[in-house]
């Protein structure tokens, strides 16, 4: 099938690693022009200079809890490549914490780093996807906005991407804009495997090893008994910004190795 992502521009955030890196790897393979952001400039380097040596790419130290970084690298992304066609709206993190203890200020934290910034980088891209009278958003949103994982501010931010993805796919769907949220599981990522990530968190919850702790998560909650590849959540995220795929809009998808139980 071809795509039509052919000389598109995507821009992706959270780009330096895991998801981000993967869905970077798959858009370059289809043809399209990249801008990349992300905190980790050195992350982002490494990446345009090995796994996307010989694709069009644009990148930028960005943080997108900061509205002015955000505005600026929207304006470079336009500056250098003519248009804007996709927005992959991914930089994130998650934290295990107990919910009559957990940090006020790290939910906030949270909130501007997957709610506020995602719904930022979307209205600064609505002139430029007018100018094209076509675009795509896919937000990384994940199954714990629908079923509980027991993560209070991830949980409750990642259901608020979901409605953030619902609204905006009503309100730019006259504007020849398709919006979707991807809602992965568990996907092998620094996210869980970095050191301090969640599986050290899940580890010191459970008394098991990191190693042990994720097997006994993954045997015990999903189905498939694994996490994702983050190419397999990549490969979804890039076929819903398709050409093919651009009258689906509004939707959450599950990527999950089938965890979520609702229907
Ligand atoms: P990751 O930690 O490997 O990558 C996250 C990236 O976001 C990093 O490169 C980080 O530097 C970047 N980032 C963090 N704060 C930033 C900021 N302020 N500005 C710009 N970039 C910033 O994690 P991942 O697993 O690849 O997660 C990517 C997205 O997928 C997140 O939104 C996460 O919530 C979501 N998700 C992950 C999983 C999972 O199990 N890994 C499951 C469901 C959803």
């Amino acid at each position: 099938m071809d795509l039509g992502l052919k000389n598109r521009v995507v821009i992706v955030t959270g780009a330096a690693s895991g998801i981000g890196k993967q869905v970077a790897i798959a858009y370059a393979k289809e043809g399209a022009f990249l801008a990349l952001a992300d905190i980790n400039l050195a992350g982002l380097e490494a990446l345009a200079k090995k796994e996307l040596k010989g694709a069009n790419v644009y990148f930028e130290k960005v943080d997108v809890t900061d509205a002015k970084n955000c505005e600026m690298f929207v304006k470079n992304v336009h500056k250098h490549f003519g248009r804007i066609d996709v927005l992959v709206n991914n930089a994130g993190t998650a934290k295990m914490g107990d919910m009559a203890t957990f940090p006020e200020e790290t939910f906030r934290a949270h909130a501007e780093l997957m709610m506020y910034a995602p719904v930022r980088l979307i209205n600064l891209c609505i002139p430029y996807f007018k100018k094209n009278k076509w675009g795509s958003v896919v937000n990384t949103a994940s199954i714990f906005g629908k079923q509980p994982g027991g993560l209070i501010s991830y949980d409750t931010i990642k259901a608020a991407d979901i409605m953030i993805t619902k609204d905006y796919s009503n309100y730019l769907a006259p504007m020849n804009v398709n919006v979707n949220a991807v809602c992965p599981g568990p996907v092998d990522t620094p996210l869980w495997y970095a050191d301090g990530q969640l599986g050290d968190q899940l580890a010191a919850a459970t008394g098991m090893d990191k190693k042990g702790a994720i097997e006994w998560f993954a045997k015990t909650n999903i189905p498939m008994e694994r996490y994702a590849k983050p190419e397999e959540i990549a490969n979804a995220i890039v076929f819903l910004s398709s050409v093919p795929a651009h009258y689906i809009t509004g939707v959450a998808l599950d990527i999950d190795g089938g965890m979520v139980k609702g229907i």
